[in-house]
């Protein structure tokens, strides 16, 4: 065993109850964790500031100075020692809650002290709460740490003497004690190539750094290891994958396929299309389990990609089946493929929360006896006792709906697994979808159907509310058909169905005497009444469509050109982008109306700045992850490969695209890391992919 895995409470300093608490509160458990537990930030204290020239609050910064008085203020708890604190250009104020009597000793006037401490403005005076402050003995102090590292902390920890400091002084303890335990984890042609550090600098550099020419080169070598690990163990996957997961050969083309292309395929597939339509067949005919992501912004034509997979199944004698996120989207789903279905021979099903006991069984027994071709649904087929006879293609739309072990439940105990195909709307920027969803091929639809024009997006305040309906007027008139969405946010959800019906009856008022007819659907609504509106809509019986984000996902209906959005500040970037997709879907022009109050946060602005530009889903994405943070852009997808302690996917893009090469060039070479020149790196990512299981036990 490594001195690396001694427990924490051995470490100079700990002891059992700090041990305790490092554990419960910062999942510090080893030498090597607490190594491990890296600055969230450093402050220069090679620099001295004056008084006069403070302007900045929300920095940490140090001051030269003498007290000049002090006094207690306040009795009982309320009780506190403020101090005159000057040097020859102004004063300010200390200020402290705890400790009083000890910091009162120890603070002499006259004496000469460093400050260091956030500034804080209280009208035109300055003040420090609770500063650290150190004697200054002969002239300027010289730090032997420019450099002063940061590091969290919690309040239980700060009791226990643990702050910033307290943990700084246990790292120097530990550094002392394992430095020379340090192991390599890179090749040195990895090494030698990059110019990186060497492990054991770059740790005692990141935690104490002499400057920042150094402290950056530490994080950059840290940096890589992580992304290239990470990609080591997702690449790894992927190739063992390829070679080892056996399934089935589609290599027939037959007749429902050239039926299918000939008569119900009724516009000219573009060449993305063309081009992912290959990547699925290479895999599907290479004798190894297909596993891709398809990526199509909304509109692209995901949808047709699915049936021809479907079909290319079936044409070789499988099951398939196809998930969807809602009712109204598998639904649609069936209701296209129903209109060929018949005439290829191809017996499809639905299957939603709502299909009825009886029906739903008889589905059951159809599907373990090969009647069934192809089932459709909703989370509903993954329930234990949905079983197919011969299941070869499966394949999940928005798959950013679900969560990873729902998919997962569709194919894993499966003798022979079926091939995978998941498709999403939401455009993971590249960077993200490499280190997210790197075990899985991509696909990317980046082309829309031709003759599809920009979807014109207009930012509009509350005010201008009646300039918005006039235009839809205009447009009813002409046979369009307009949504109307109403946000709905978990913690007002009260005053948002107020919001939507009070919405509702106000569009009425307005509308309906002109005879226009206007449907509303929302959560609340039973599935069955949800449908119908739906269908009244889809049917043009109604022409205004009042709703919920119920419709953001997947709803195709063309001749819907309008989507006005209210409260567009309260949406995030990849819903509103993803509600804009539910227009220009036709060759018609088409609106988006984003309305808003006229308050909007710095983040707002930005969105509906984004929305009025772009109308690039990657694009979109990639500003909702500066704005989000990768976590929050994937939704659903819990992982914790995201768990990057350090590296950042925005800011260390060129560095994630390097680590992804050296990885793939590696495993190319030596998929086992056999090789003795690789074995630095085997002895890490041992280590590394155990953590790595763990944490997908706890995820
Ligand atoms: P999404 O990728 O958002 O799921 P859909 O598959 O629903 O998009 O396709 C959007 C619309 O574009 C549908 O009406 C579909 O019939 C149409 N479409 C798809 N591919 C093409 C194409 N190559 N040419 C013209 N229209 C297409
Ligand atoms: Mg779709």
């Amino acid at each position: 065993m490594s001195i690396l895995d001694t427990k924490i409470e051995f470490l100079k300093g700990v002891g059992p109850k700090r041990a305790s608490l490092l554990n419960e509160e910062l999942r510090i458990f080893t030498f090597s964790d607490l190594l491990n537990f890296f600055p969230y930030r450093y402050v220069d204290r090679s620099k001295i500031h004056t008084i006069n020239t403070i302007k900045s609050f929300d920095v940490d910064i140090q001051l030269i100075g003498n007290i000049t008085n002090k006094k207690k203020i306040g009795v009982g708890r309320k009780n506190r020692l403020v101090v005159d604190f000057v040097d020859s250009t102004g004063v300010v104020q200390l200020i402290f809650f705890k400790r009083i009597k000890w910091i009162d000793d120890f603070i002499q006037i006259g004496n000469k002290y460093l400050l260091f401490g956030r500034p804080k403005k209280y009208g035109s005076s300055i003040s420090f709460v609770h500063p650290e402050i150190e004697i200054v003995e002969n002239g300027n102090k010289k730090n032997r740490y420019p450099l002063y590292p940061l590091y969290h902390s919690t309040e239980k920890l700060t009791k226990s003497g643990l702050n910033s400091k307290g943990i700084s002084k246990i790292i120097i303890n530990v550094l002392e004690s394992t430095l020379n335990s340090i192991v390599e984890s890179l090749s040195d042609s990895i090494i030698n190539k990059y110019k990186f550090s060497s492990r054991k600098l770059a740790f005692s550099t990141i935690h104490f750094p002499e400057n920042l020419e150094k402290l950056n080169k530490a994080i950059h070598r840290m940096k890589f290891e992580e992304l290239f690990f990470l990609q080591i163990s997702l690449l790894k996957q992927k190739r063992i994958r390829k070679i080892k997961m056996k399934s089935h050969i589609f290599n027939k083309v037959g007749p429902s396929f050239n039926i299918f292309y000939k008569q119900y395929l009724d516009f000219q597939l573009t060449n993305a299309q063309k081009k992912v339509m290959k990547e699925i067949q290479n895999d599907m005919t290479s004798g190894f389990q297909m596993n891709r992501l398809l990526q199509g912004d909304v509109g692209s034509g995901k949808t047709v990609i699915a049936i021809m997979s479907i079909i290319l199944s079936f044409d070789n004698g499988f099951q398939s089946c196809l998930m969807a996120p809602t009712e109204i989207l598998a639904k649609q789903h069936f209701d296209s493929i129903n209109n060929f279905a018949r005439n290829i021979g191809l017996n499809v099903v639905l299957l939603t929360g709502k299909t009825k006991k009886q029906i739903k069984n008889q589905i059951i027994s159809d599907l373990i006896n090969n009647e069934i071709d192809l089932i459709i649904g909703t989370h509903a087929l993954i329930e234990d006792n949905i079983k197919f006879k011969n299941l070869g293609l499966v394949i999940i739309d928005e798959q950013h709906k679900f969560g990873v072990s729902q998919r997962a439940k569709l194919w894993t105990n499966k003798y022979i697994l079926p091939h995978v195909l998941v498709m999403t709307a939401t455009p993971i920027p590249r960077t993200l979808a490499m280190t997210a969803y790197g075990d899985l091929d991509l696909s990317v639809i980046d082309e829309l159907p031709p003759n599809r024009k920009k979807v014109e997006t207009i930012h509009k305040y509350d005010r201008e509310i009646n300039v918005v309906y006039n235009f839809l007027y205009r447009e009813l008139k002409n046979n369009k058909q307009v949504y109307i969405v109403y946000p709905l946010i978990e913690a007002s959800k009260v005053l948002d169905y107020k919001n939507l019906l009070q919405g509702y009856e106000n569009l009425k008022s307005i509308f309906e005497q002109k005879g226009i007819r206007i449907s509303m659907m929302h959560g609340r609504l039973k599935k069955d009444q949800k449908q119908l509106e739906m269908d009244k809509f889809l049917n043009n019986d109604t022409q205004i469509l009042v709703a919920t984000t119920v419709i953001e996902v997947g709803v195709n209906i063309p001749n819907a050109t309008i989507m006005v959005i209210q409260n567009a500040e309260k949406f995030g970037l990849s819903q509103l982008h993803q509600l804009r997709g539910r227009v220009g879907r036709g060759s018609d022009k088409s609106y988006c109306f984003l309305v808003t109050s006229n308050k909007l946060s710095s983040d707002a602005k930005v969105r509906l700045r984004a929305m009025v530009n772009s109308s690039d889903g990657f694009k979109i994405a990639e500003t909702d992850l500066h704005l989000r943070g990768p976590g929050d852009v994937l939704g659903t997808r819990q992982s914790g490969l995201l768990n990057l302690k350090i590296s950042n996917l925005v800011q260390d893009r060129d560095l994630l695209y390097s680590a992804r090469d050296e990885a793939d060039k590696l495993l190319n070479d030596d998929l086992y890391l056999k090789n003795i020149k690789n074995l630095k790196i085997r002895n890490f990512f041992l280590k590394y992919h155990q953590k790595q299981l763990k944490w997908g036990i706890v995820s």
